[in-house]
């Protein structure tokens, strides 16, 4: 073990700020990154890696890029947070309305989970109704509310998936499976007229890739007007990312909220929730639903942002991440193929997930089988060996960056070719 990692592990606990980077599920020690340009990421040995992690989702430019950096640089050094609206806030709140029609206003917040947390209070002081539905595989951020797994039994009722979450909260969360309108239905038909808010992934990226399908999504959202319940969309992964518009404009289901994060900061710690006015309307100052942050519309996190939208904006940016993408899910397929490892790809444009199981890939939480887990617990480290930077846990996603070149979607699929020959013969079946 390295000089440093005994110096983060005495300092931090498991030697992280957050819990996946300490590489629990998978095995050997983390690398220390020193630096990250583009595709590739360089770690504290000097070794370099093609990057397909992109900072679990903001980095849709890759790393470190030229455009970001000169914005962030210039805002910088006109001052590192005023407490005050600046020019870039108003900005980048007119480009993402651009980009989700349905909006009239946006409350920039500092992360996803402070993003989702604000919306539930905003749905819940909008409807004056105080119970939230969630979904299996699905992840919000962690705050009490949404740290929520199913109950026991029967009851839809939720129970903490965190110690420090009291029952007595999560009481209020009834978590349902993914791809199922008739529990919805027949949960609506119970206590429809409690719930606030159905806050749901439109494209789940937390538990693999559950991509729902279009009846699914008009489904939950004709549930949720008739029952006068506010449908949520937590587009913290995939707004701005698998289309200008996010889910929204992919699947032509149109929320009441949106929520995001990751790429809306372009690497910088941002997060936002937009609706439209008789909604945002009850958000302080305007209305009674307090929600509020010191750092939050930071000046130099708002020009991180607004840049990145800026680049996205460029012709055949959203083509280009697909292609991508497409190279990377066919050349990963071939590898599983050629190695005889049951498996499949899950894709939707620059996101992908790795599924090591056979059959179709799930749709749902409950589909997903543990054996798949463990193999790539021992793929990863043998993934990292050749050069490649995953995420260090089964149930996150790849992403590929506009900074990424074929050859370097070309390297990421010879790599996980390596590893995959290098796996134990009996781990593979
Ligand atoms: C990452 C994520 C969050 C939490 O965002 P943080 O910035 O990590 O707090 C919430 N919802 C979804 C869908 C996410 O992917």
């Amino acid at each position: 073990m390295s000089e440093l990692l005994d110096r983060a592990r005495a300092a931090m606990p498991g030697g992280v700020s957050s819990p996946v980077r300490a590489f629990g599920a998978v095995e050997g020690d983390p690398p220390f990154v020193q630096r990250a340009q583009g595709a590739t990421i360089t770690d504290t040995q000097g070794r370099s890696y093609v990057d397909l992690v992109c900072s679990w989702g903001p980095l849709i430019l890759g790393h470190a890029h030229p455009a970001v950096v000169d914005a962030v640089t210039r805002a910088v050094r006109a001052g590192l947070s005023f407490g005050a609206t600046c020019p870039a806030e108003v900005e980048l709140a007119e480009a993402l309305l651009a980009r989700y029609p349905f909006a009239d206003k946006v409350r920039f917040v500092n992360s996803g989970t402070e993003a989702v947390m604000s919306a539930i209070r905003l749905a819940r002081g909008a409807t004056g109704r105080s119970r939230v539905v969630k979904f299996e595989g699905c992840y919000h951020g962690h705050h009490d509310s949404m740290l929520v797994k199913a109950g026991s039994g029967l009851a839809t009722f939720g129970a903490p998936s965190s110690a420090g979450v009291p029952e007595e909260y999560t009481r209020l969360t009834d978590v349902l499976p993914l791809d199922d309108l008739e529990q919805l239905a027949a949960l609506f038909a119970d206590r429809g007229d409690q719930i606030a808010c159905v806050v749901i992934e439109p494209l789940p990226a937390n538990a693999g890739l559950l991509i729902q399908t279009d009846e699914f999504l008009r489904g939950v959202r004709e549930l949720c007007t008739k029952h006068g319940a506010l449908l949520l969309f937590d587009e913290v992964i995939s707004g701005l990312r698998v289309a200008p518009g996010g889910m929204v404009a992919r699947s032509g289901v149109t929320p009441d909220i949106v929520t995001l994060g990751k790429v809306v900061g372009g690497g910088m710690p941002v997060g936002a929730y937009v609706a439209p006015d008789a909604i945002m309307d009850h958000v302080a100052p305007l209305g009674a639903v307090y929600q509020a942050g010191t750092l939050s519309g930071n000046p130099v996190a708002m020009a991180a942002g607004l840049a990145t939208l800026r680049e996205l904006e460029k012709k055949g940016t959203y083509e280009r991440l697909d292609e991508l993408g497409a190279r990377l899910q066919r050349g990963w397929l071939e590898a599983l193929e050629r190695r005889g490892v049951a498996g499949s790809v899950a894709r939707v444009g620059s996101i992908l997930w790795l599924c090591l199981q056979a059959g179709p890939t799930p749709r749902t939480f409950g589909c997903i089988r543990p054996e798949g887990a463990r193999l790539y617990g021992r793929l990863h480290r043998r993934a990292l060996d050749q050069g490649l930077w995953m995420a260090p846990s089964a149930y996150e996603v790849a992403f590929v960056s506009t900074a990424h070149a074929e050859e370097h979607v070309d390297r990421a699929v010879e790599a996980l070719d390596r590893a995959l020959a290098g796996l134990p013969a009996e781990a593979a079946k």
